[in-house]
């Protein structure tokens, strides 16, 4: 393993330079005077690396409420413009682009279809052309940009930045990293969709949650999962396909070529089956979710069985997990209101109540913005190089 080396000023400099700016981000606006007394860093290190963030155009100053005579105090804060962050999340029926600014403020989003009868690098370069075409629109030149963060519902080679398999999207082995990497001179960061928005959740809505499992459903389900604090990605960098738990053995055959798997029983295509073999009537999701509001009786009774098989799943995952915190995201939250109840009466009867009693459920607080909002963090944590 390589060691860091002992001493090195160069690498320290660095390190205490990103983690002012990282404070600043978080807290800010902030004085000099209270990063000094709420953190490690002496004054002299903050004045310091304060001042070659100013010069460099990362931090701005800014005056701050009232004071009570003489000066008023001076604050920092993250200048907004110094850089922006694109974020783009690839899903099964639509691709959705936000362009974050350094405060990781949303300034522009864009949502366009997937072209189902469209090669996967067909798509890809259709998306490379919409991110153009968004950059356009905000005078945005590359030099401006800090980074890209890509979302996929699907198993990933993330250092490879390859898309290895999305079975409801019918995409395997795409490397992804070739498309963006020849377009634009710029670090990328590729993540499952469910990851990306577990830790959107994390930061903006439930930072003291250190035990949380984000589970998407939308045409198959993804789950993200933080475990003490970080995202948990197991030996294969994958862990979480809770959407492929085998619930019946004897069940209808899954995307993934298994049999029985909880996706197949609680998505969005369950949904679509089921009504479809309730009525023969073909329907997509946004339909019966459209009937279901309407008070359609057979709509109405499809969901009821849907939010017993979600909450078996939960059961699952919460005997398994005990998390603090299960949130349930993605297109589904359309009909949250008549999943509830099911979900709810399956955990109760179902679950270890030890493990259970812990677990609190949500729906997401951040609708389709979850896995870009994490996608902007990421590319803020893993991208910003200062210069
Ligand atoms: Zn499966």
């Amino acid at each position: 393993m390589n060691q860091i080396k002992v001493g090195n000023a160069q690498f320290i400099h660095n390190l205490n330079q990103a983690g002012i700016f990282r404070l600043i981000h978080q807290y800010g606006p902030i004085s000099r005077k209270e990063l000094a007394e709420n953190t490690g860093y002496s004054a002299a290190t903050i004045s310091n690396h304060v001042r070659t963030l100013i010069e460099s155009g990362y931090l701005i100053e800014t005056e701050k409420g009232d004071s009570t005579g003489g000066r008023k105090p001076i604050y920092l804060t993250v200048n907004p413009t110094k850089g922006y962050i694109i974020t783009i999340s690839i899903g099964v029926r639509e691709v959705r682009q936000v362009i974050f600014n350094l405060k990781l403020k949303a300034e522009a989003e864009t949502v366009f279809p997937i072209g189902k009868q469209l090669s996967p690098g067909a798509n890809l370069a259709a998306i490379i052309t919409q991110t153009k075409e968004l950059l356009k629109g905000q005078g945005l030149t590359d030099d401006q940009l800090v980074g890209i963060g890509i979302a996929v519902p699907g198993l990933i080679d993330k250092k490879g930045f390859i898309l290895t398999l999305a079975p409801n999207l019918g995409w395997s082995n795409l490397k992804i990293g070739d498309y963006f990497k020849r377009e634009f001179d710029l670090p990328l960061v590729l993540e499952n969709e469910a990851n990306a928005a577990v830790i959107g959740e994390r930061e903006l809505l439930y930072p003291q949650v250190d035990n949380m499992v984000f589970v998407s459903i939308n045409e198959g389900i993804g789950c993200g999962i933080i475990f003490n604090g970080k995202l948990y990605r197991g030996a294969s960098g994958n862990a979480g396909e809770f959407g492929h738990i085998i619930i019946d053995n004897q069940g209808s055959k899954c995307h993934c070529g298994n049999y029985g798997c909880w996706e197949t029983m609680a998505s969005e295509n369950y949904l679509i089956n089921a009504y479809h073999q309730l009525t023969s009537r073909q329907l997509t999701a946004n339909k019966i979710y459209q009937l279901v509001k309407q008070g359609d009786a057979k709509a109405l009774r499809v969901s009821e069985a849907l939010s017993l098989n979600i909450g078996i799943g939960l059961v699952n995952i919460i005997n398994g997990l005990s998390p603090e915190l299960i949130i349930v995201g993605g297109n589904i939250i359309r009909i949250k209101d008549y999943l509830q109840k099911g979900i709810k009466q399956v955990l109760a009867e179902r679950a270890l109540a030890i493990s259970s009693q812990k677990a609190k459920l949500e729906f997401t607080g951040l609708r389709d913005m979850a896995a870009l909002n994490g996608l902007a963090y990421l590319v803020h944590n893993e991208c910003l190089a200062f210069s």
